[in-house]
């Protein structure tokens, strides 16, 4: 174990060494969304362009062409789409294709966004492959060794140094907001090949059959400057609106705790933490949420977080920049009636 340096990536070259390694390339796997890359995929792109030049993306999806051309214009130097995989299940055919494509090419390292989709991609691929893979990297190393990565253990209580021994490539799951992201470089001088994924097997045999979309008021999760997350101290889901309304009034995101969406007052798609999306906002604000582990892990990294918990002793004060001990039934409706004053 080792106390972490910082976060993102840094080059352990002190004489100008780095050109005695033998880089591969580096294989970044870009989700998009209706032809806009995620965040996380510009992320991506920094993380290895800070590495090595030899970067290339792989996008798949509806949009995934339109996604390449912008892929190309962050840091990318080639790019293969893989097309629209509906109505089959993506994950199964996506990781079938990169281990074809690895047997082909051994790259050095493939980086992969700690998302849903990356999460599930990457576990097929190291299955694939028989490779293990490092997931919660938040720093990145480059040393004549080669990649080195820092990494969090035990929900993030340890920090970890390590790196890939004779396995190439070495699977890496980045965290979100933990790499800058690449900025745009027109034009692109990227190449870009479509390339079709093989079948995947027994999951072809999945279909889709209906695919809803979460409506979404105010700004992604991944994106706002301010979350305002619930917990099981709301204690029913009509209190839990409240959570709902201070977000939109202060133009935020609504998050909410595991214990919060068991309850159903929130989608899945809300949860932070371990098991749910990790975020890194200028403000946070728990509400009535005690802290533990698995949810700290997913927002402690956040600028600003102020907690309201009425409960002196929670957990989530450790990490509060400015903590209030209330009963959040009793505040959050001032403080609502307060911003609604100002509107
Ligand atoms: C493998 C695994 C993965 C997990 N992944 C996640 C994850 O991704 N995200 C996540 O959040 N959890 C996750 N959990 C669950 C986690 O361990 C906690 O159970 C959960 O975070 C607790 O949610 P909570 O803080 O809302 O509820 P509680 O722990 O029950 O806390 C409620 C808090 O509200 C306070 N409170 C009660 N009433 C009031 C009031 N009126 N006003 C103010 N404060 C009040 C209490 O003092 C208490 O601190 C995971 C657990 C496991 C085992």
């Amino acid at each position: 174990m080792t106390a972490l340096p910082k976060y993102g990536c840094f080059r352990c070259f002190p004489n100008g060494r780095r050109s005695e390694m033998n880089m591969g390339s580096i294989w970044v796997v870009a989700e998009q969304h209706r032809g806009q890359p995620l965040p996380i995929a510009f992320e991506l792109l920094g993380a290895a362009r800070d590495l090595t030049d030899n970067v290339r993306a792989i996008t798949f999806g509806q949009g995934a062409t339109a996604a390449a051309k912008l892929l190309g214009e962050h840091g990318a130097r080639s790019i293969v789409e893989l097309g629209d995989l509906a109505p089959g299940l993506p994950a199964p055919r996506v990781a079938a294709a990169l281990a074809e494509m690895v047997a082909e090419e051994r790259p050095e390292a493939v980086f992969f966004g700690t998302t849903f989709d990356g999460r599930e991609i990457a576990a097929r691929l190291s299955a694939r492959l028989r490779r293990p893979l490092l997931a919660n990297v938040i720093g990145l190393e480059l040393t004549v060794d080669g990649p080195v990565a820092h990494h969090g253990l035990n929900g993030g209580e340890e920090l970890a140094t390590t790196r890939f021994i004779n396995a190439r490539p070495g699977i890496y799951l980045l965290r979100p907001k933990c790499f800058a992201p690449r900025d745009r470089e027109s034009p692109s001088t990227a190449t870009v090949a479509h390339r079709e994924p093989p079948e995947a097997g027994a999951t072809d045999a999945v279909r889709v059959v209906a695919h809803q979309e979460v409506v979404q008021h105010g700004p992604t999760l991944d994106a706002a400057e301010i979350v305002v997350t619930g917990g099981r101290g709301f204690g029913s889901v009509e209190k839990f609106a409240q959570v709902e309304q201070l977000a939109e009034l202060l133009k935020g995101a609504t998050g909410a705790t595991r214990a919060a969406v068991d309850a159903g007052w929130a989608p899945y798609s809300a949860q932070v933490g371990q098991t749910g999306k990790i975020v890194k906002p200028n403000v946070y604000i728990a509400c009535g949420v005690s802290g533990a582990t698995q949810h700290l892990v997913g927002m402690k990294d956040s600028s600003h977080i102020i907690a309201i918990n009425k409960d002196p002793e929670a957990a989530i004060f450790s990490v509060s920049d400015l903590g209030i001990v209330a009963d959040v039934n009793a505040l959050l409706p001032r403080l609502i009636r307060a911003l609604e004053a100002r509107r």
